[in-house]
């Protein structure tokens, strides 16, 4: 990666495109218009590439792919674009941009295409119900390897990354945004865009004053699974007269366990040199056992556990011990949890409510019809958040007053859920999160944000999730796709010149 402060590279501040933000869709935005001889610089807050996207698991849902025709899967567009709409709550699916996102849908085996052609490789594709056929390809041997195979592919071709380098303004002219101004070891440096400058600056599921002030004060407190997801993209959009759209939409609060210390098992998995290149040619024919083996994983690093634990039973306590909600009832149960102290939580089971999610149907979490991850999978694969043993034991490991936990599953028991016996499971520390949020600038076909006339804002381009454009991706792997999709479409747009 190219290191900041270099001065050869802050000689050069005049570049045809321009690209705010290192995740998926930046990357993919930045590689598209570069490979087409276009002179591209693409800066990045945090000091390395990534974003949401190389935390994901990456999934990237799609119709008629070369992987859904081999493996003999009949598939069509308006199929898709009808089980789309299946899988939000009615009420949510109404605010959805139906021809954005059949548009979008209809470029996403393309980009596949475009992606494998890099080097990238799937398995899959796997059953999502309500999608009536397989449509979800999972990148092996995981999402950093999309960010690994960008990057090299934007260095192959000229493109120029500087981390550490947050963009905090857009600069125009005559009407026109002309470039942005990033701050690089504190200094304020101006950059200029011939063509155009595209916002791919994630989503704002870490931002307190975003989620306030759109989806409501209550919810302040929830964090975003990224700390870094901080919707400086949709601030620096609205800054430019670009009209937002379903900006009250978040995919959670749901409960998770916290992430695991140190770097996760994702971050563990090469992404370049000879063993990456091996796990992405032979994970795609591996045997399904070693795939869900890998998936379970990354299932117990980042899938919340299920709201039927609580429905069975379970208990859920703060770090004193204490219960502080109706476990059952979302999203209050994840407003209250970001009131506890440290804002965590602890899952109690006993030893009847353990059998029973140590076996299909019952299981602590899932990424559906592909894995599913048991009482024993956390014990093994996380122990972190796991503790098996007799009461004052797993309490006395976690720091949780075994007294207090007592008074606890005594008032519960009152309250006709008794959990009972010598062998106690304890999960947790857990915390309820935001996983990602829906809203974004309007956008046209042609990825131009647009201004509350719907006039497209000249020189101003948004992707990825900070060009939604007022779609719905509910379900596993559409956010991916678009940010791909808008990302690759964007940077053929802006090679072959401005839209306007
Ligand atoms: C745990 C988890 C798992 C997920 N799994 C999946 C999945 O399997 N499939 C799927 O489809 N979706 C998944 N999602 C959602 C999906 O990963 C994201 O919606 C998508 O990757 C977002 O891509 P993006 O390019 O818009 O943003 P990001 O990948 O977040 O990239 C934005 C980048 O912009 C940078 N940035 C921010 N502000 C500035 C600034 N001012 N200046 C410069 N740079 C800036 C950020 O640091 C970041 O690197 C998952 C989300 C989570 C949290």
């Amino acid at each position: 990666m190219t290191p900041i402060g270099n001065e050869d590279l802050l000689m050069n501040t005049h570049f045809d495109v321009v690209v705010v933000g290192g995740g998926g869709s930046g990357l993919a935005a930045a590689v598209s218009a570069a490979e087409r001889g276009t002179s591209v610089l693409l800066l990045e807050k945090q000091p390395y590439l990534g974003g949401t996207t190389g935390i994901s698991v990456g999934s990237y849902t799609a119709n008629r792919t070369h992987l859904q025709k081999r493996a003999g899967v009949e598939d069509s567009l308006d199929a898709h674009a009808e089980d789309a709409g299946k899988f939000a709550a009615a009420d949510i699916e109404a605010r959805n941009n139906g021809e954005l996102r059949r548009f979008f849908l209809s470029h996403s085996a393309a980009t596949l295409d475009w992606l494998t052609g890099m080097g990238l490789r799937y398995h899959g594709p796997s059953p999502e119900p309500p999608n009536r056929v397989p449509r979800m390809h999972n990148v092996v041997p995981g999402a950093k390897i999309y960010i690994a195979t960008l990057q090299a592919h934007l260095e192959r071709h000229g493109g120029t990354i500087i981390c550490g380098a947050p963009v905090v303004e857009l600069t125009r002219q005559d009407g026109r945004v002309k470039g942005v101004v990033a701050e690089i070891e504190g200094v304020r440096t101006a950059f200029t865009a011939a063509r155009g400058v595209v916002l791919a600056a994630g989503d704002y599921a870490n931002s307190a004053a975003h989620i306030s002030r759109f989806k409501g004060e209550r919810f302040t407190a929830i964090e975003g699974i990224n700390p870094h997801s901080g919707g400086d993209g949709h601030r620096l959009a609205e800054e430019a007269g670009a009209q937002l759209l379903n900006m009250d939409v978040t995919y959670g609060p749901e409960l998770r366990f916290v992430p695991p210390p140190g770097r996760t098992f994702q971050q563990l998995l090469p992404t370049r040199g000879p063993l990456a290149w091996l796990m992405g040619r032979l994970l795609p024919a591996a045997p399904r056992w070693l795939t869900n083996a890998l998936i379970r994983r990354l299932l117990v690093t980042w899938q919340h556990p299920e709201n039927a634990l609580f429905d069975d039973g379970a208990l859920l306590v703060n770090k004193n011990g204490e219960c502080f909600c109706d476990a059952t009832v979302w999203p209050d149960r994840e407003i209250a949890i970001a009131q506890q102290p440290d804002k965590i939580c602890y899952i109690l089971l006993d030893r009847r409510l353990a059998q029973r999610y140590s076996a299909w149907p019952h299981f602590i979490s899932t990424a559906p019809k592909i894995a599913y991850a048991y009482v024993e999978d956390y014990l093994k694969l996380r122990p972190d958040v796991a503790e098996r043993g007799p009461l004052d034991a797993v309490a006395a490991r976690r720091g949780l007053p075994a007294d207090a936990l007592r008074s606890s599953i005594d008032a519960h028991k009152a309250d006709g859920q008794a959990l009972a016996g010598d062998t106690w499971v304890l999960l947790g520390p857990a915390k309820a999160y935001f996983t990602t949020t829906e809203g974004g600038a309007a956008i046209n076909q042609q990825f131009q944000a647009l201004d509350g006339k719907n006039q497209a804002i000249p020189g101003l381009y948004a992707v990825g999730q900070n060009g939604l454009g007022g779609q719905i991706l509910w379900g596993h792997g559409l956010h991916i796709a678009w940010a791909m999709t808008s990302g690759r479409l964007v940077g053929e747009i802006l090679a072959r010149g401005a839209a306007d």
